[in-house]
């Protein structure tokens, strides 16, 4: 059960702790905020509500804390990782229980989400203990004019205290995604859960604390991000902020001082499917693509773009799919969950109702029961409808049908996101060219959008973010290349 056992010292009452300086503690606050159940709209959980003299001591608390770490081994920063992955995947079952009754992610999802994490992070100690003991060795004389008088010697140094905000629907995966790049490079961590998903990601901590960091290393405080937010992500303090979420990335990327920024934000994933596609395949990749968590997933397919002359093929074949999702509570591993809030199923609404007085063609009815909606395809969408930008982070997922494949790639070039997209086609030559045309940070051929596995470079471009995510990338965009040159005597020197 979540918040027992192993986890006893992290709740006082029906309040979770906030972690500073390797202590669970309460807030002086005497507030807690409230942890909405989506399936039941009713209060699951509660956190504490931090103050900004708390946010204070967690992050000073880590500031000290990364000046010994970055002298410590990498073998014994890799140990300790791998000590907290193996704790993470033992304690799978009540992490993943918080998952469902936080996020309403399906059941056998949220294991999934732990077991993966738990990967990511011995993926990344072994990963890091190559790069960072890697340096580079330069003279000067390689450079047009010059003598070999100078030698230069690099190396990889930790930035110092990174601030990770990840958002509601991985709150354990975009937390350790931040966190074990930034530990195994040599920085400290300060952690600001979404408040949807906080205590699944107070637990995930607990385990990091069990494996026996060092006191202060990794600090995590509670509370809403519009009260806390500012004062975090301006805090001249942090060195550095890995952010995964929305729109409020974007402000954070104008509020933040001269500091190393890593947002990935939001997306409309187009599919583009051509004549010579196999529409089964495109089918069911465009119905696990879009509908999976019931949407809200940063690479769901968020458009499909389909060449005239296929699409009535197509929307059968994935109309029929549809049909086949089964819609209910998380706990019965339902493929269609209740959407994080009231006010996201809303929102999703006021996209169906806009599509719906500019008459999209439902292919589906419209069904919603409190933050449950049915999964909805919308077929004949036009570019005046809201659906064919704005990101739904809903099951509703709109077709656009196209006459040639330059009016799908504008259709894509023109949204203001870039993060993913997919084309289906049996013709590789076409595949590439449609990959270069559109600007996104990744194309999948033949699959749907997709974040991992967790090693490849993961990326959006325009309003979709800054810096790469993926191991290796977020290992480097956490350490800073340090310089030292060695000189010698001037040429005209005789030895001996
Ligand atoms: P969100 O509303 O932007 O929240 C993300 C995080 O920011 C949460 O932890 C939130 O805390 C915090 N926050 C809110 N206001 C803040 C402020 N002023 N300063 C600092 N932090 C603040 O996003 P979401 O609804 O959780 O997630 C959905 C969005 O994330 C979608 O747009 C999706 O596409 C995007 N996403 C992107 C990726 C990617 O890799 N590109 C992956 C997953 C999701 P509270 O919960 O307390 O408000």
């Amino acid at each position: 059960m979540a918040g027992s056992g192993t986890f006893s010292e992290i709740i006082d009452g029906d309040v979770y702790k906030y972690y500073v300086d390797g202590q669970w503690n309460k807030s002086s606050s005497g507030k807690s905020v409230p942890i909405i159940n989506p399936t039941t709209r009713k209060t699951h959980y509660k956190v504490q509500a931090c103050t900004q003299e708390e946010v204070n001591n967690v992050i000073d608390s880590a500031k000290k804390a990364q000046k010994l770490w970055a002298k410590t081994p990498l073998w014994k920063r890799a140990e300790l990782l791998h000590k907290a992955a193996a704790i993470l995947k033992e304690n799978k079952a009540p992490i993943a229980e918080c998952l469902v009754k936080e996020i309403a992610k399906p059941a056998k999802d949220a294991v999934t989400e732990v077991v993966r994490s738990g990967d990511l992070v011995s993926y990344c100690a072994e990963e890091g203990v190559r790069i960072l003991g890697e340096g580079k060795f330069l003279v000067s004389d390689s450079f047009p004019g010059n003598d070999r008088t100078k030698y230069c010697l690099t190396s990889k140094i930790p930035l110092g205290v990174v601030l990770a905000i990840p958002p509601f629907n991985y709150p354990v995966n975009l937390a350790i995604s931040k966190i074990a790049p930034a530990l195994i490079a040599g920085n400290s961590i300060v952690l600001k859960p979404p408040t949807q998903g906080a205590v699944a990601a107070l637990h995930m901590v607990h385990c990091f604390h069990l494996a026996g960091f060092p006191k202060g290393l990794i600090g995590c405080v509670t509370g809403k991000g519009s009260e806390i937010g500012d004062f975090l992500t301006m805090h001249p303090g942090v060195n550095c902020i890995s952010f995964t979420g929305g729109d409020t990335g974007i402000s954070i990327s104008r509020k933040a001082g001269m500091i190393p920024l890593q947002m990935e934000l939001g997306g409309k994933d187009a599919c583009i499917v051509l004549e010579d596609a196999d529409l089964d395949l495109a089918a069911a990749n465009i119905v696990k693509g879009g509908f999976s968590y019931s949407g809200q997933r940063c690479t769901a397919v968020k458009v499909v773009l389909v060449m005239e002359k296929v699409a009535s093929s197509l929307v059968k074949k994935v109309n029929e799919k549809v049909a086949k999702l089964t819609v209910g509570p998380p706990e019965d591993n339902c493929d269609i969950t209740p959407v994080v809030t009231e006010s996201s199923a809303n929102f999703v609404e006021g996209l169906v109702k806009d599509a719906k007085e500019k008459k999209a063609t439902f292919c589906q009815e419209y069904k919603r029961e409190g933050n449950l909606i049915w999964p909805l395809l919308l077929d004949n969408v036009r570019p005046d409808m809201r659906i064919a930008w704005e990101e739904p982070f809903g099951p509703v997922l709109p077709v656009i049908r196209i006459k040639t494949v330059e009016e799908g790639i504008h259709h894509c070039n023109a949204s203001n996101f870039g993060l993913q997209g997919c084309v289906f086609t049996s013709d590789i030559n076409k595949a590439i060219m449609i990959s270069d045309a559109m600007e996104t940070g990744t194309v999948q051929i033949n699959s749907a959008p997709a974040r991992g596995p967790d090693h490849f470079p993961f990326q959006g471009l325009k309003d979709s973010g800054i810096g790469s995510q993926g191991i290796t990338n977020s290992i480097h965009i956490m350490t800073k290349v340090k310089t030292t040159v060695i000189n010698l005597p001037a040429p005209s020197y005789t030895m001996g």
